[in-house]
C-alpha cells in the first residue's frame, strides 16, 4: 500500500535544513534497503515530528541513549517474573538492567519499592486495582469530565464495568480541586480506595488533604501521577509518594523515559504490587523498554533534569498567561505545572475548530472535556517545547502564532504565513541536533 503522507508532511527525500532524520541512525540505510515503505515512514515521523511545535501535554523527545536502549537486541530477550526468580534462562543479564532501574526509581522517588514492569500509564492503574481491591469495591476518583482518566471509571474502560466509581469534581468558580465534596462523598460512599490524579488539571492536588480524607474513612490513597511524575522527579513538584499507597506513573511524559508505566509504594504492598502486574495483569516484561527507562531515571537524576523541570512550569506559567492575554479563558487561571487548558469560546471557537485552525499551522495539541457544560477545552503543555531548548520568550512568540493561526479559517493565504513563521521558529530548536545521534 502506497504511503500518503499528509499535505503538511514534506517528501522524504527533501529533508529540510535542519531536520535532521539522524537520530535514526545508520541502521535507517539498512532498513531502507530491506522495507521502503516502513523507513519512509520512519524518517518522514522524524521530519513531522522536527516540523511543528509539539504540545501535546503527554508528549516529550526521548534522549539518543533512550532510543538507543529501546532499539537494542534486549527486545528479544523473554523475562517472565523478577530478576533472580524468572521463568526463563538466560536472564542474568536483564536482570541487572532491571535492578538498576528498579534501585534508579526508588532512589529518584524517595520509595521503599518500585515496580517497572508495567507496560503503560493504565497497566499500572490496572495493576494498583488489582492488588488492592475487588471486582465491585466502590472507588472515588476524579470524574471524566472534570478530569479523569479513563482507567478512572470510564464505562468504556474495564475500570468502569468492574468498579463502583464515584466522581468528585472540581469548584465552578475556580476550577479548584473542592476537598470538602471530596470528604462528603467519602463519608457517604465509604469507598475502598480514593483516586488522586488528572489529565487536565494544571495544579497540584494536595496529597496531604487526599490522604487525610482517606484515613477518615479508611480507604487507600492510590496517587495516578502519570503527568507529573516528571516534575516530581525534578523537584518542580511535591511528591505523593511519603503520602500515597501507592503512586501510578507513565515514563514518556514529562520524565521523557520510553513509552511505559511505574509504580512505587512501601515495602508493605511490594509484593502485592508486584503479583498484580505479573502474573496476574501482564506477561513478559519488555527488557528493552526497562533498560531505556533505567537510562531515563539515570537522566532524572541529574542537576540538568532538575532545570528542566523547572523550566517546563516557568514556560507553562508564561504561556498560560499570554493565552489568557490574547483572551482564551485558562481555567484556575494559569498553571503550576507544564499543563495549560484553555477555552478558545472568547474568541468565538469552539475546541474542535480551534485545534484544527491550529494544526493547519503546525501547533499539535489535543482538546479535552472542561469541567462544566459540554463545551471541550484545549489541552496543551511545555515538556517537548522545553526539551528543544525553548525559553520564556519563545513562549510568548507560541502563543502569538496561536492567536494569528486562530484567526485563520484555513480559506485565505494567511494560513501559510502562519505555517512559515512556525517552522521558522522550530528549525531553531531541532529536538534531535545533527549531532544527537547514538546509534
Ligand atoms: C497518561 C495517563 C494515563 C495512561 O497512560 P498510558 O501510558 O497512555 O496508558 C493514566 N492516567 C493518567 C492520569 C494519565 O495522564
Amino acid at each position: 500500500m502506497p504511503v500518503t503522507p499528509a499535505a503538511d508532511v514534506r517528501p522524504v527525500e527533501a529533508v529540510p535544513d535542519g531536520v535532521s532524520p539522524g537520530v535514526l541512525g545508520p541502521a535507517v540505510d539498512a532498513l531502507r534497503r530491506q522495507d521502503p515503505e516502513l523507513a519512509e515512514i520512519l524518517v518522514a515521523e522524524v521530519q513531522r515530528q522536527a516540523d511543528g511545535l509539539q504540545l501535546i501535554a503527554a508528549e516529550n523527545f526521548t534522549s539518543p541513549a533512550v532510543l538507543t536502549a529501546l532499539g537494542s537486541p534486549l527486545a528479544n530477550k523473554y523475562a517472565e517474573g523478577y530478576p533472580g526468580a524468572r521463568h526463563h534462562g538466560g536472564c542474568e543479564l536483564v536482570d541487572m538492567a532491571e535492578r538498576i532501574a528498579v534501585d534508579r526509581a526508588t532512589a529518584l522517588f524517595g520509595a521503599e519499592h518500585a515496580n517497572v514492569q508495567a507496560h503503560s500509564g493504565s497497566s499500572a492503574v490496572l495493576a494498583a486495582y488489582a492488588a488492592l481491591l475487588r471486582p465491585g469495591d466502590t472507588v472515588l476518583a476524579m470524574g471524566l469530565p472534570h478530569g479523569g482518566h479513563l482507567t478512572h471509571g470510564s464505562p468504556a474502560n474495564f475500570s468502569g464495568r468492574w468498579f463502583e466509581f464515584i466522581g468528585y469534581g472540581v469548584d465552578a468558580e475556580s476550577g479548584l480541586i473542592d476537598y470538602e465534596q471530596i470528604r462528603t462523598l467519602a463519608r457517604t460512599h465509604r469507598p475502598k480506595a480514593i483516586v488522586c490524579g488528572s489529565i487536565s488539571y494544571p495544579r497540584h492536588p494536595d496529597y496531604a488533604a487526599f490522604r487525610e480524607i482517606a484515613d477518615d474513612v479508611g480507604a487507600y490513597l492510590i496517587a495516578d501521577a502519570a503527568h507529573p511524575i516528571g516534575l516530581v522527579a525534578g523537584g518542580a513538584a511535591p511528591s505523593p509518594v511519603p503520602h500515597a499507597d501507592v503512586v501510578c506513573a507513565t515514563t514518556h511524559k514529562v520524565l521523557r523515559g520510553p513509552r511505559g508505566g511505574l509504580l512505587l509504594c512501601g515495602a508493605d504492598l511490594a509484593e502485592r504490587i508486584d503479583r498484580a502486574v505479573f502474573p496476574f495483569t501482564q506477561g513478559g516484561a519488555q527488557m528493552h523498554t526497562i533498560a531505556a527507562k533505567a537510562v531515563a531515571f539515570g537522566e532524572a537524576a541529574t542537576p540538568g533534569f532538575t532545570a528542566y523541570a523547572h523550566r517546563v512550569v516557568a514556560n507553562a506559567r508564561v504561556l498560560a498567561a499570554a493565552l489568557a492575554d490574547e483572551g482564551l479563558a485558562v481555567t484556575t487561571g494559569g498553571t503550576d505545572t507544564h499543563l495549560v487548558i484553555a477555552d478558545p469560546t472568547p474568541l468565538g471557537l469552539d475546541a474542535r475548530s480551534a485545534r484544527g485552525r491550529l494544526a493547519a499551522a503546525g501547533l499539535v495539541l489535543d482538546t479535552c472535556a472542561l469541567p462544566h457544560g459540554d463545551v471541550r477545552g484545549l489541552r496543551l503543555g511545555t515538556a517537548a517545547v522545553t526539551t528543544q531548548g525553548m525559553g520564556e520568550a519563545e513562549m510568548a512568540r507560541i502563543a502569538a502564532l496561536f492567536k494569528a493561526a486562530l484567526r485563520e479559517d484555513g480559506g485565505g493565504g494567511g494560513e501559510h504565513a502562519v505555517r512559515a513563521d512556525v517552522r521558522d521558529l522550530v528549525r531553531r530548536f531541532p529536538p534531535y541536533p545533527p549531532s544527537a545521534t547514538l546509534r
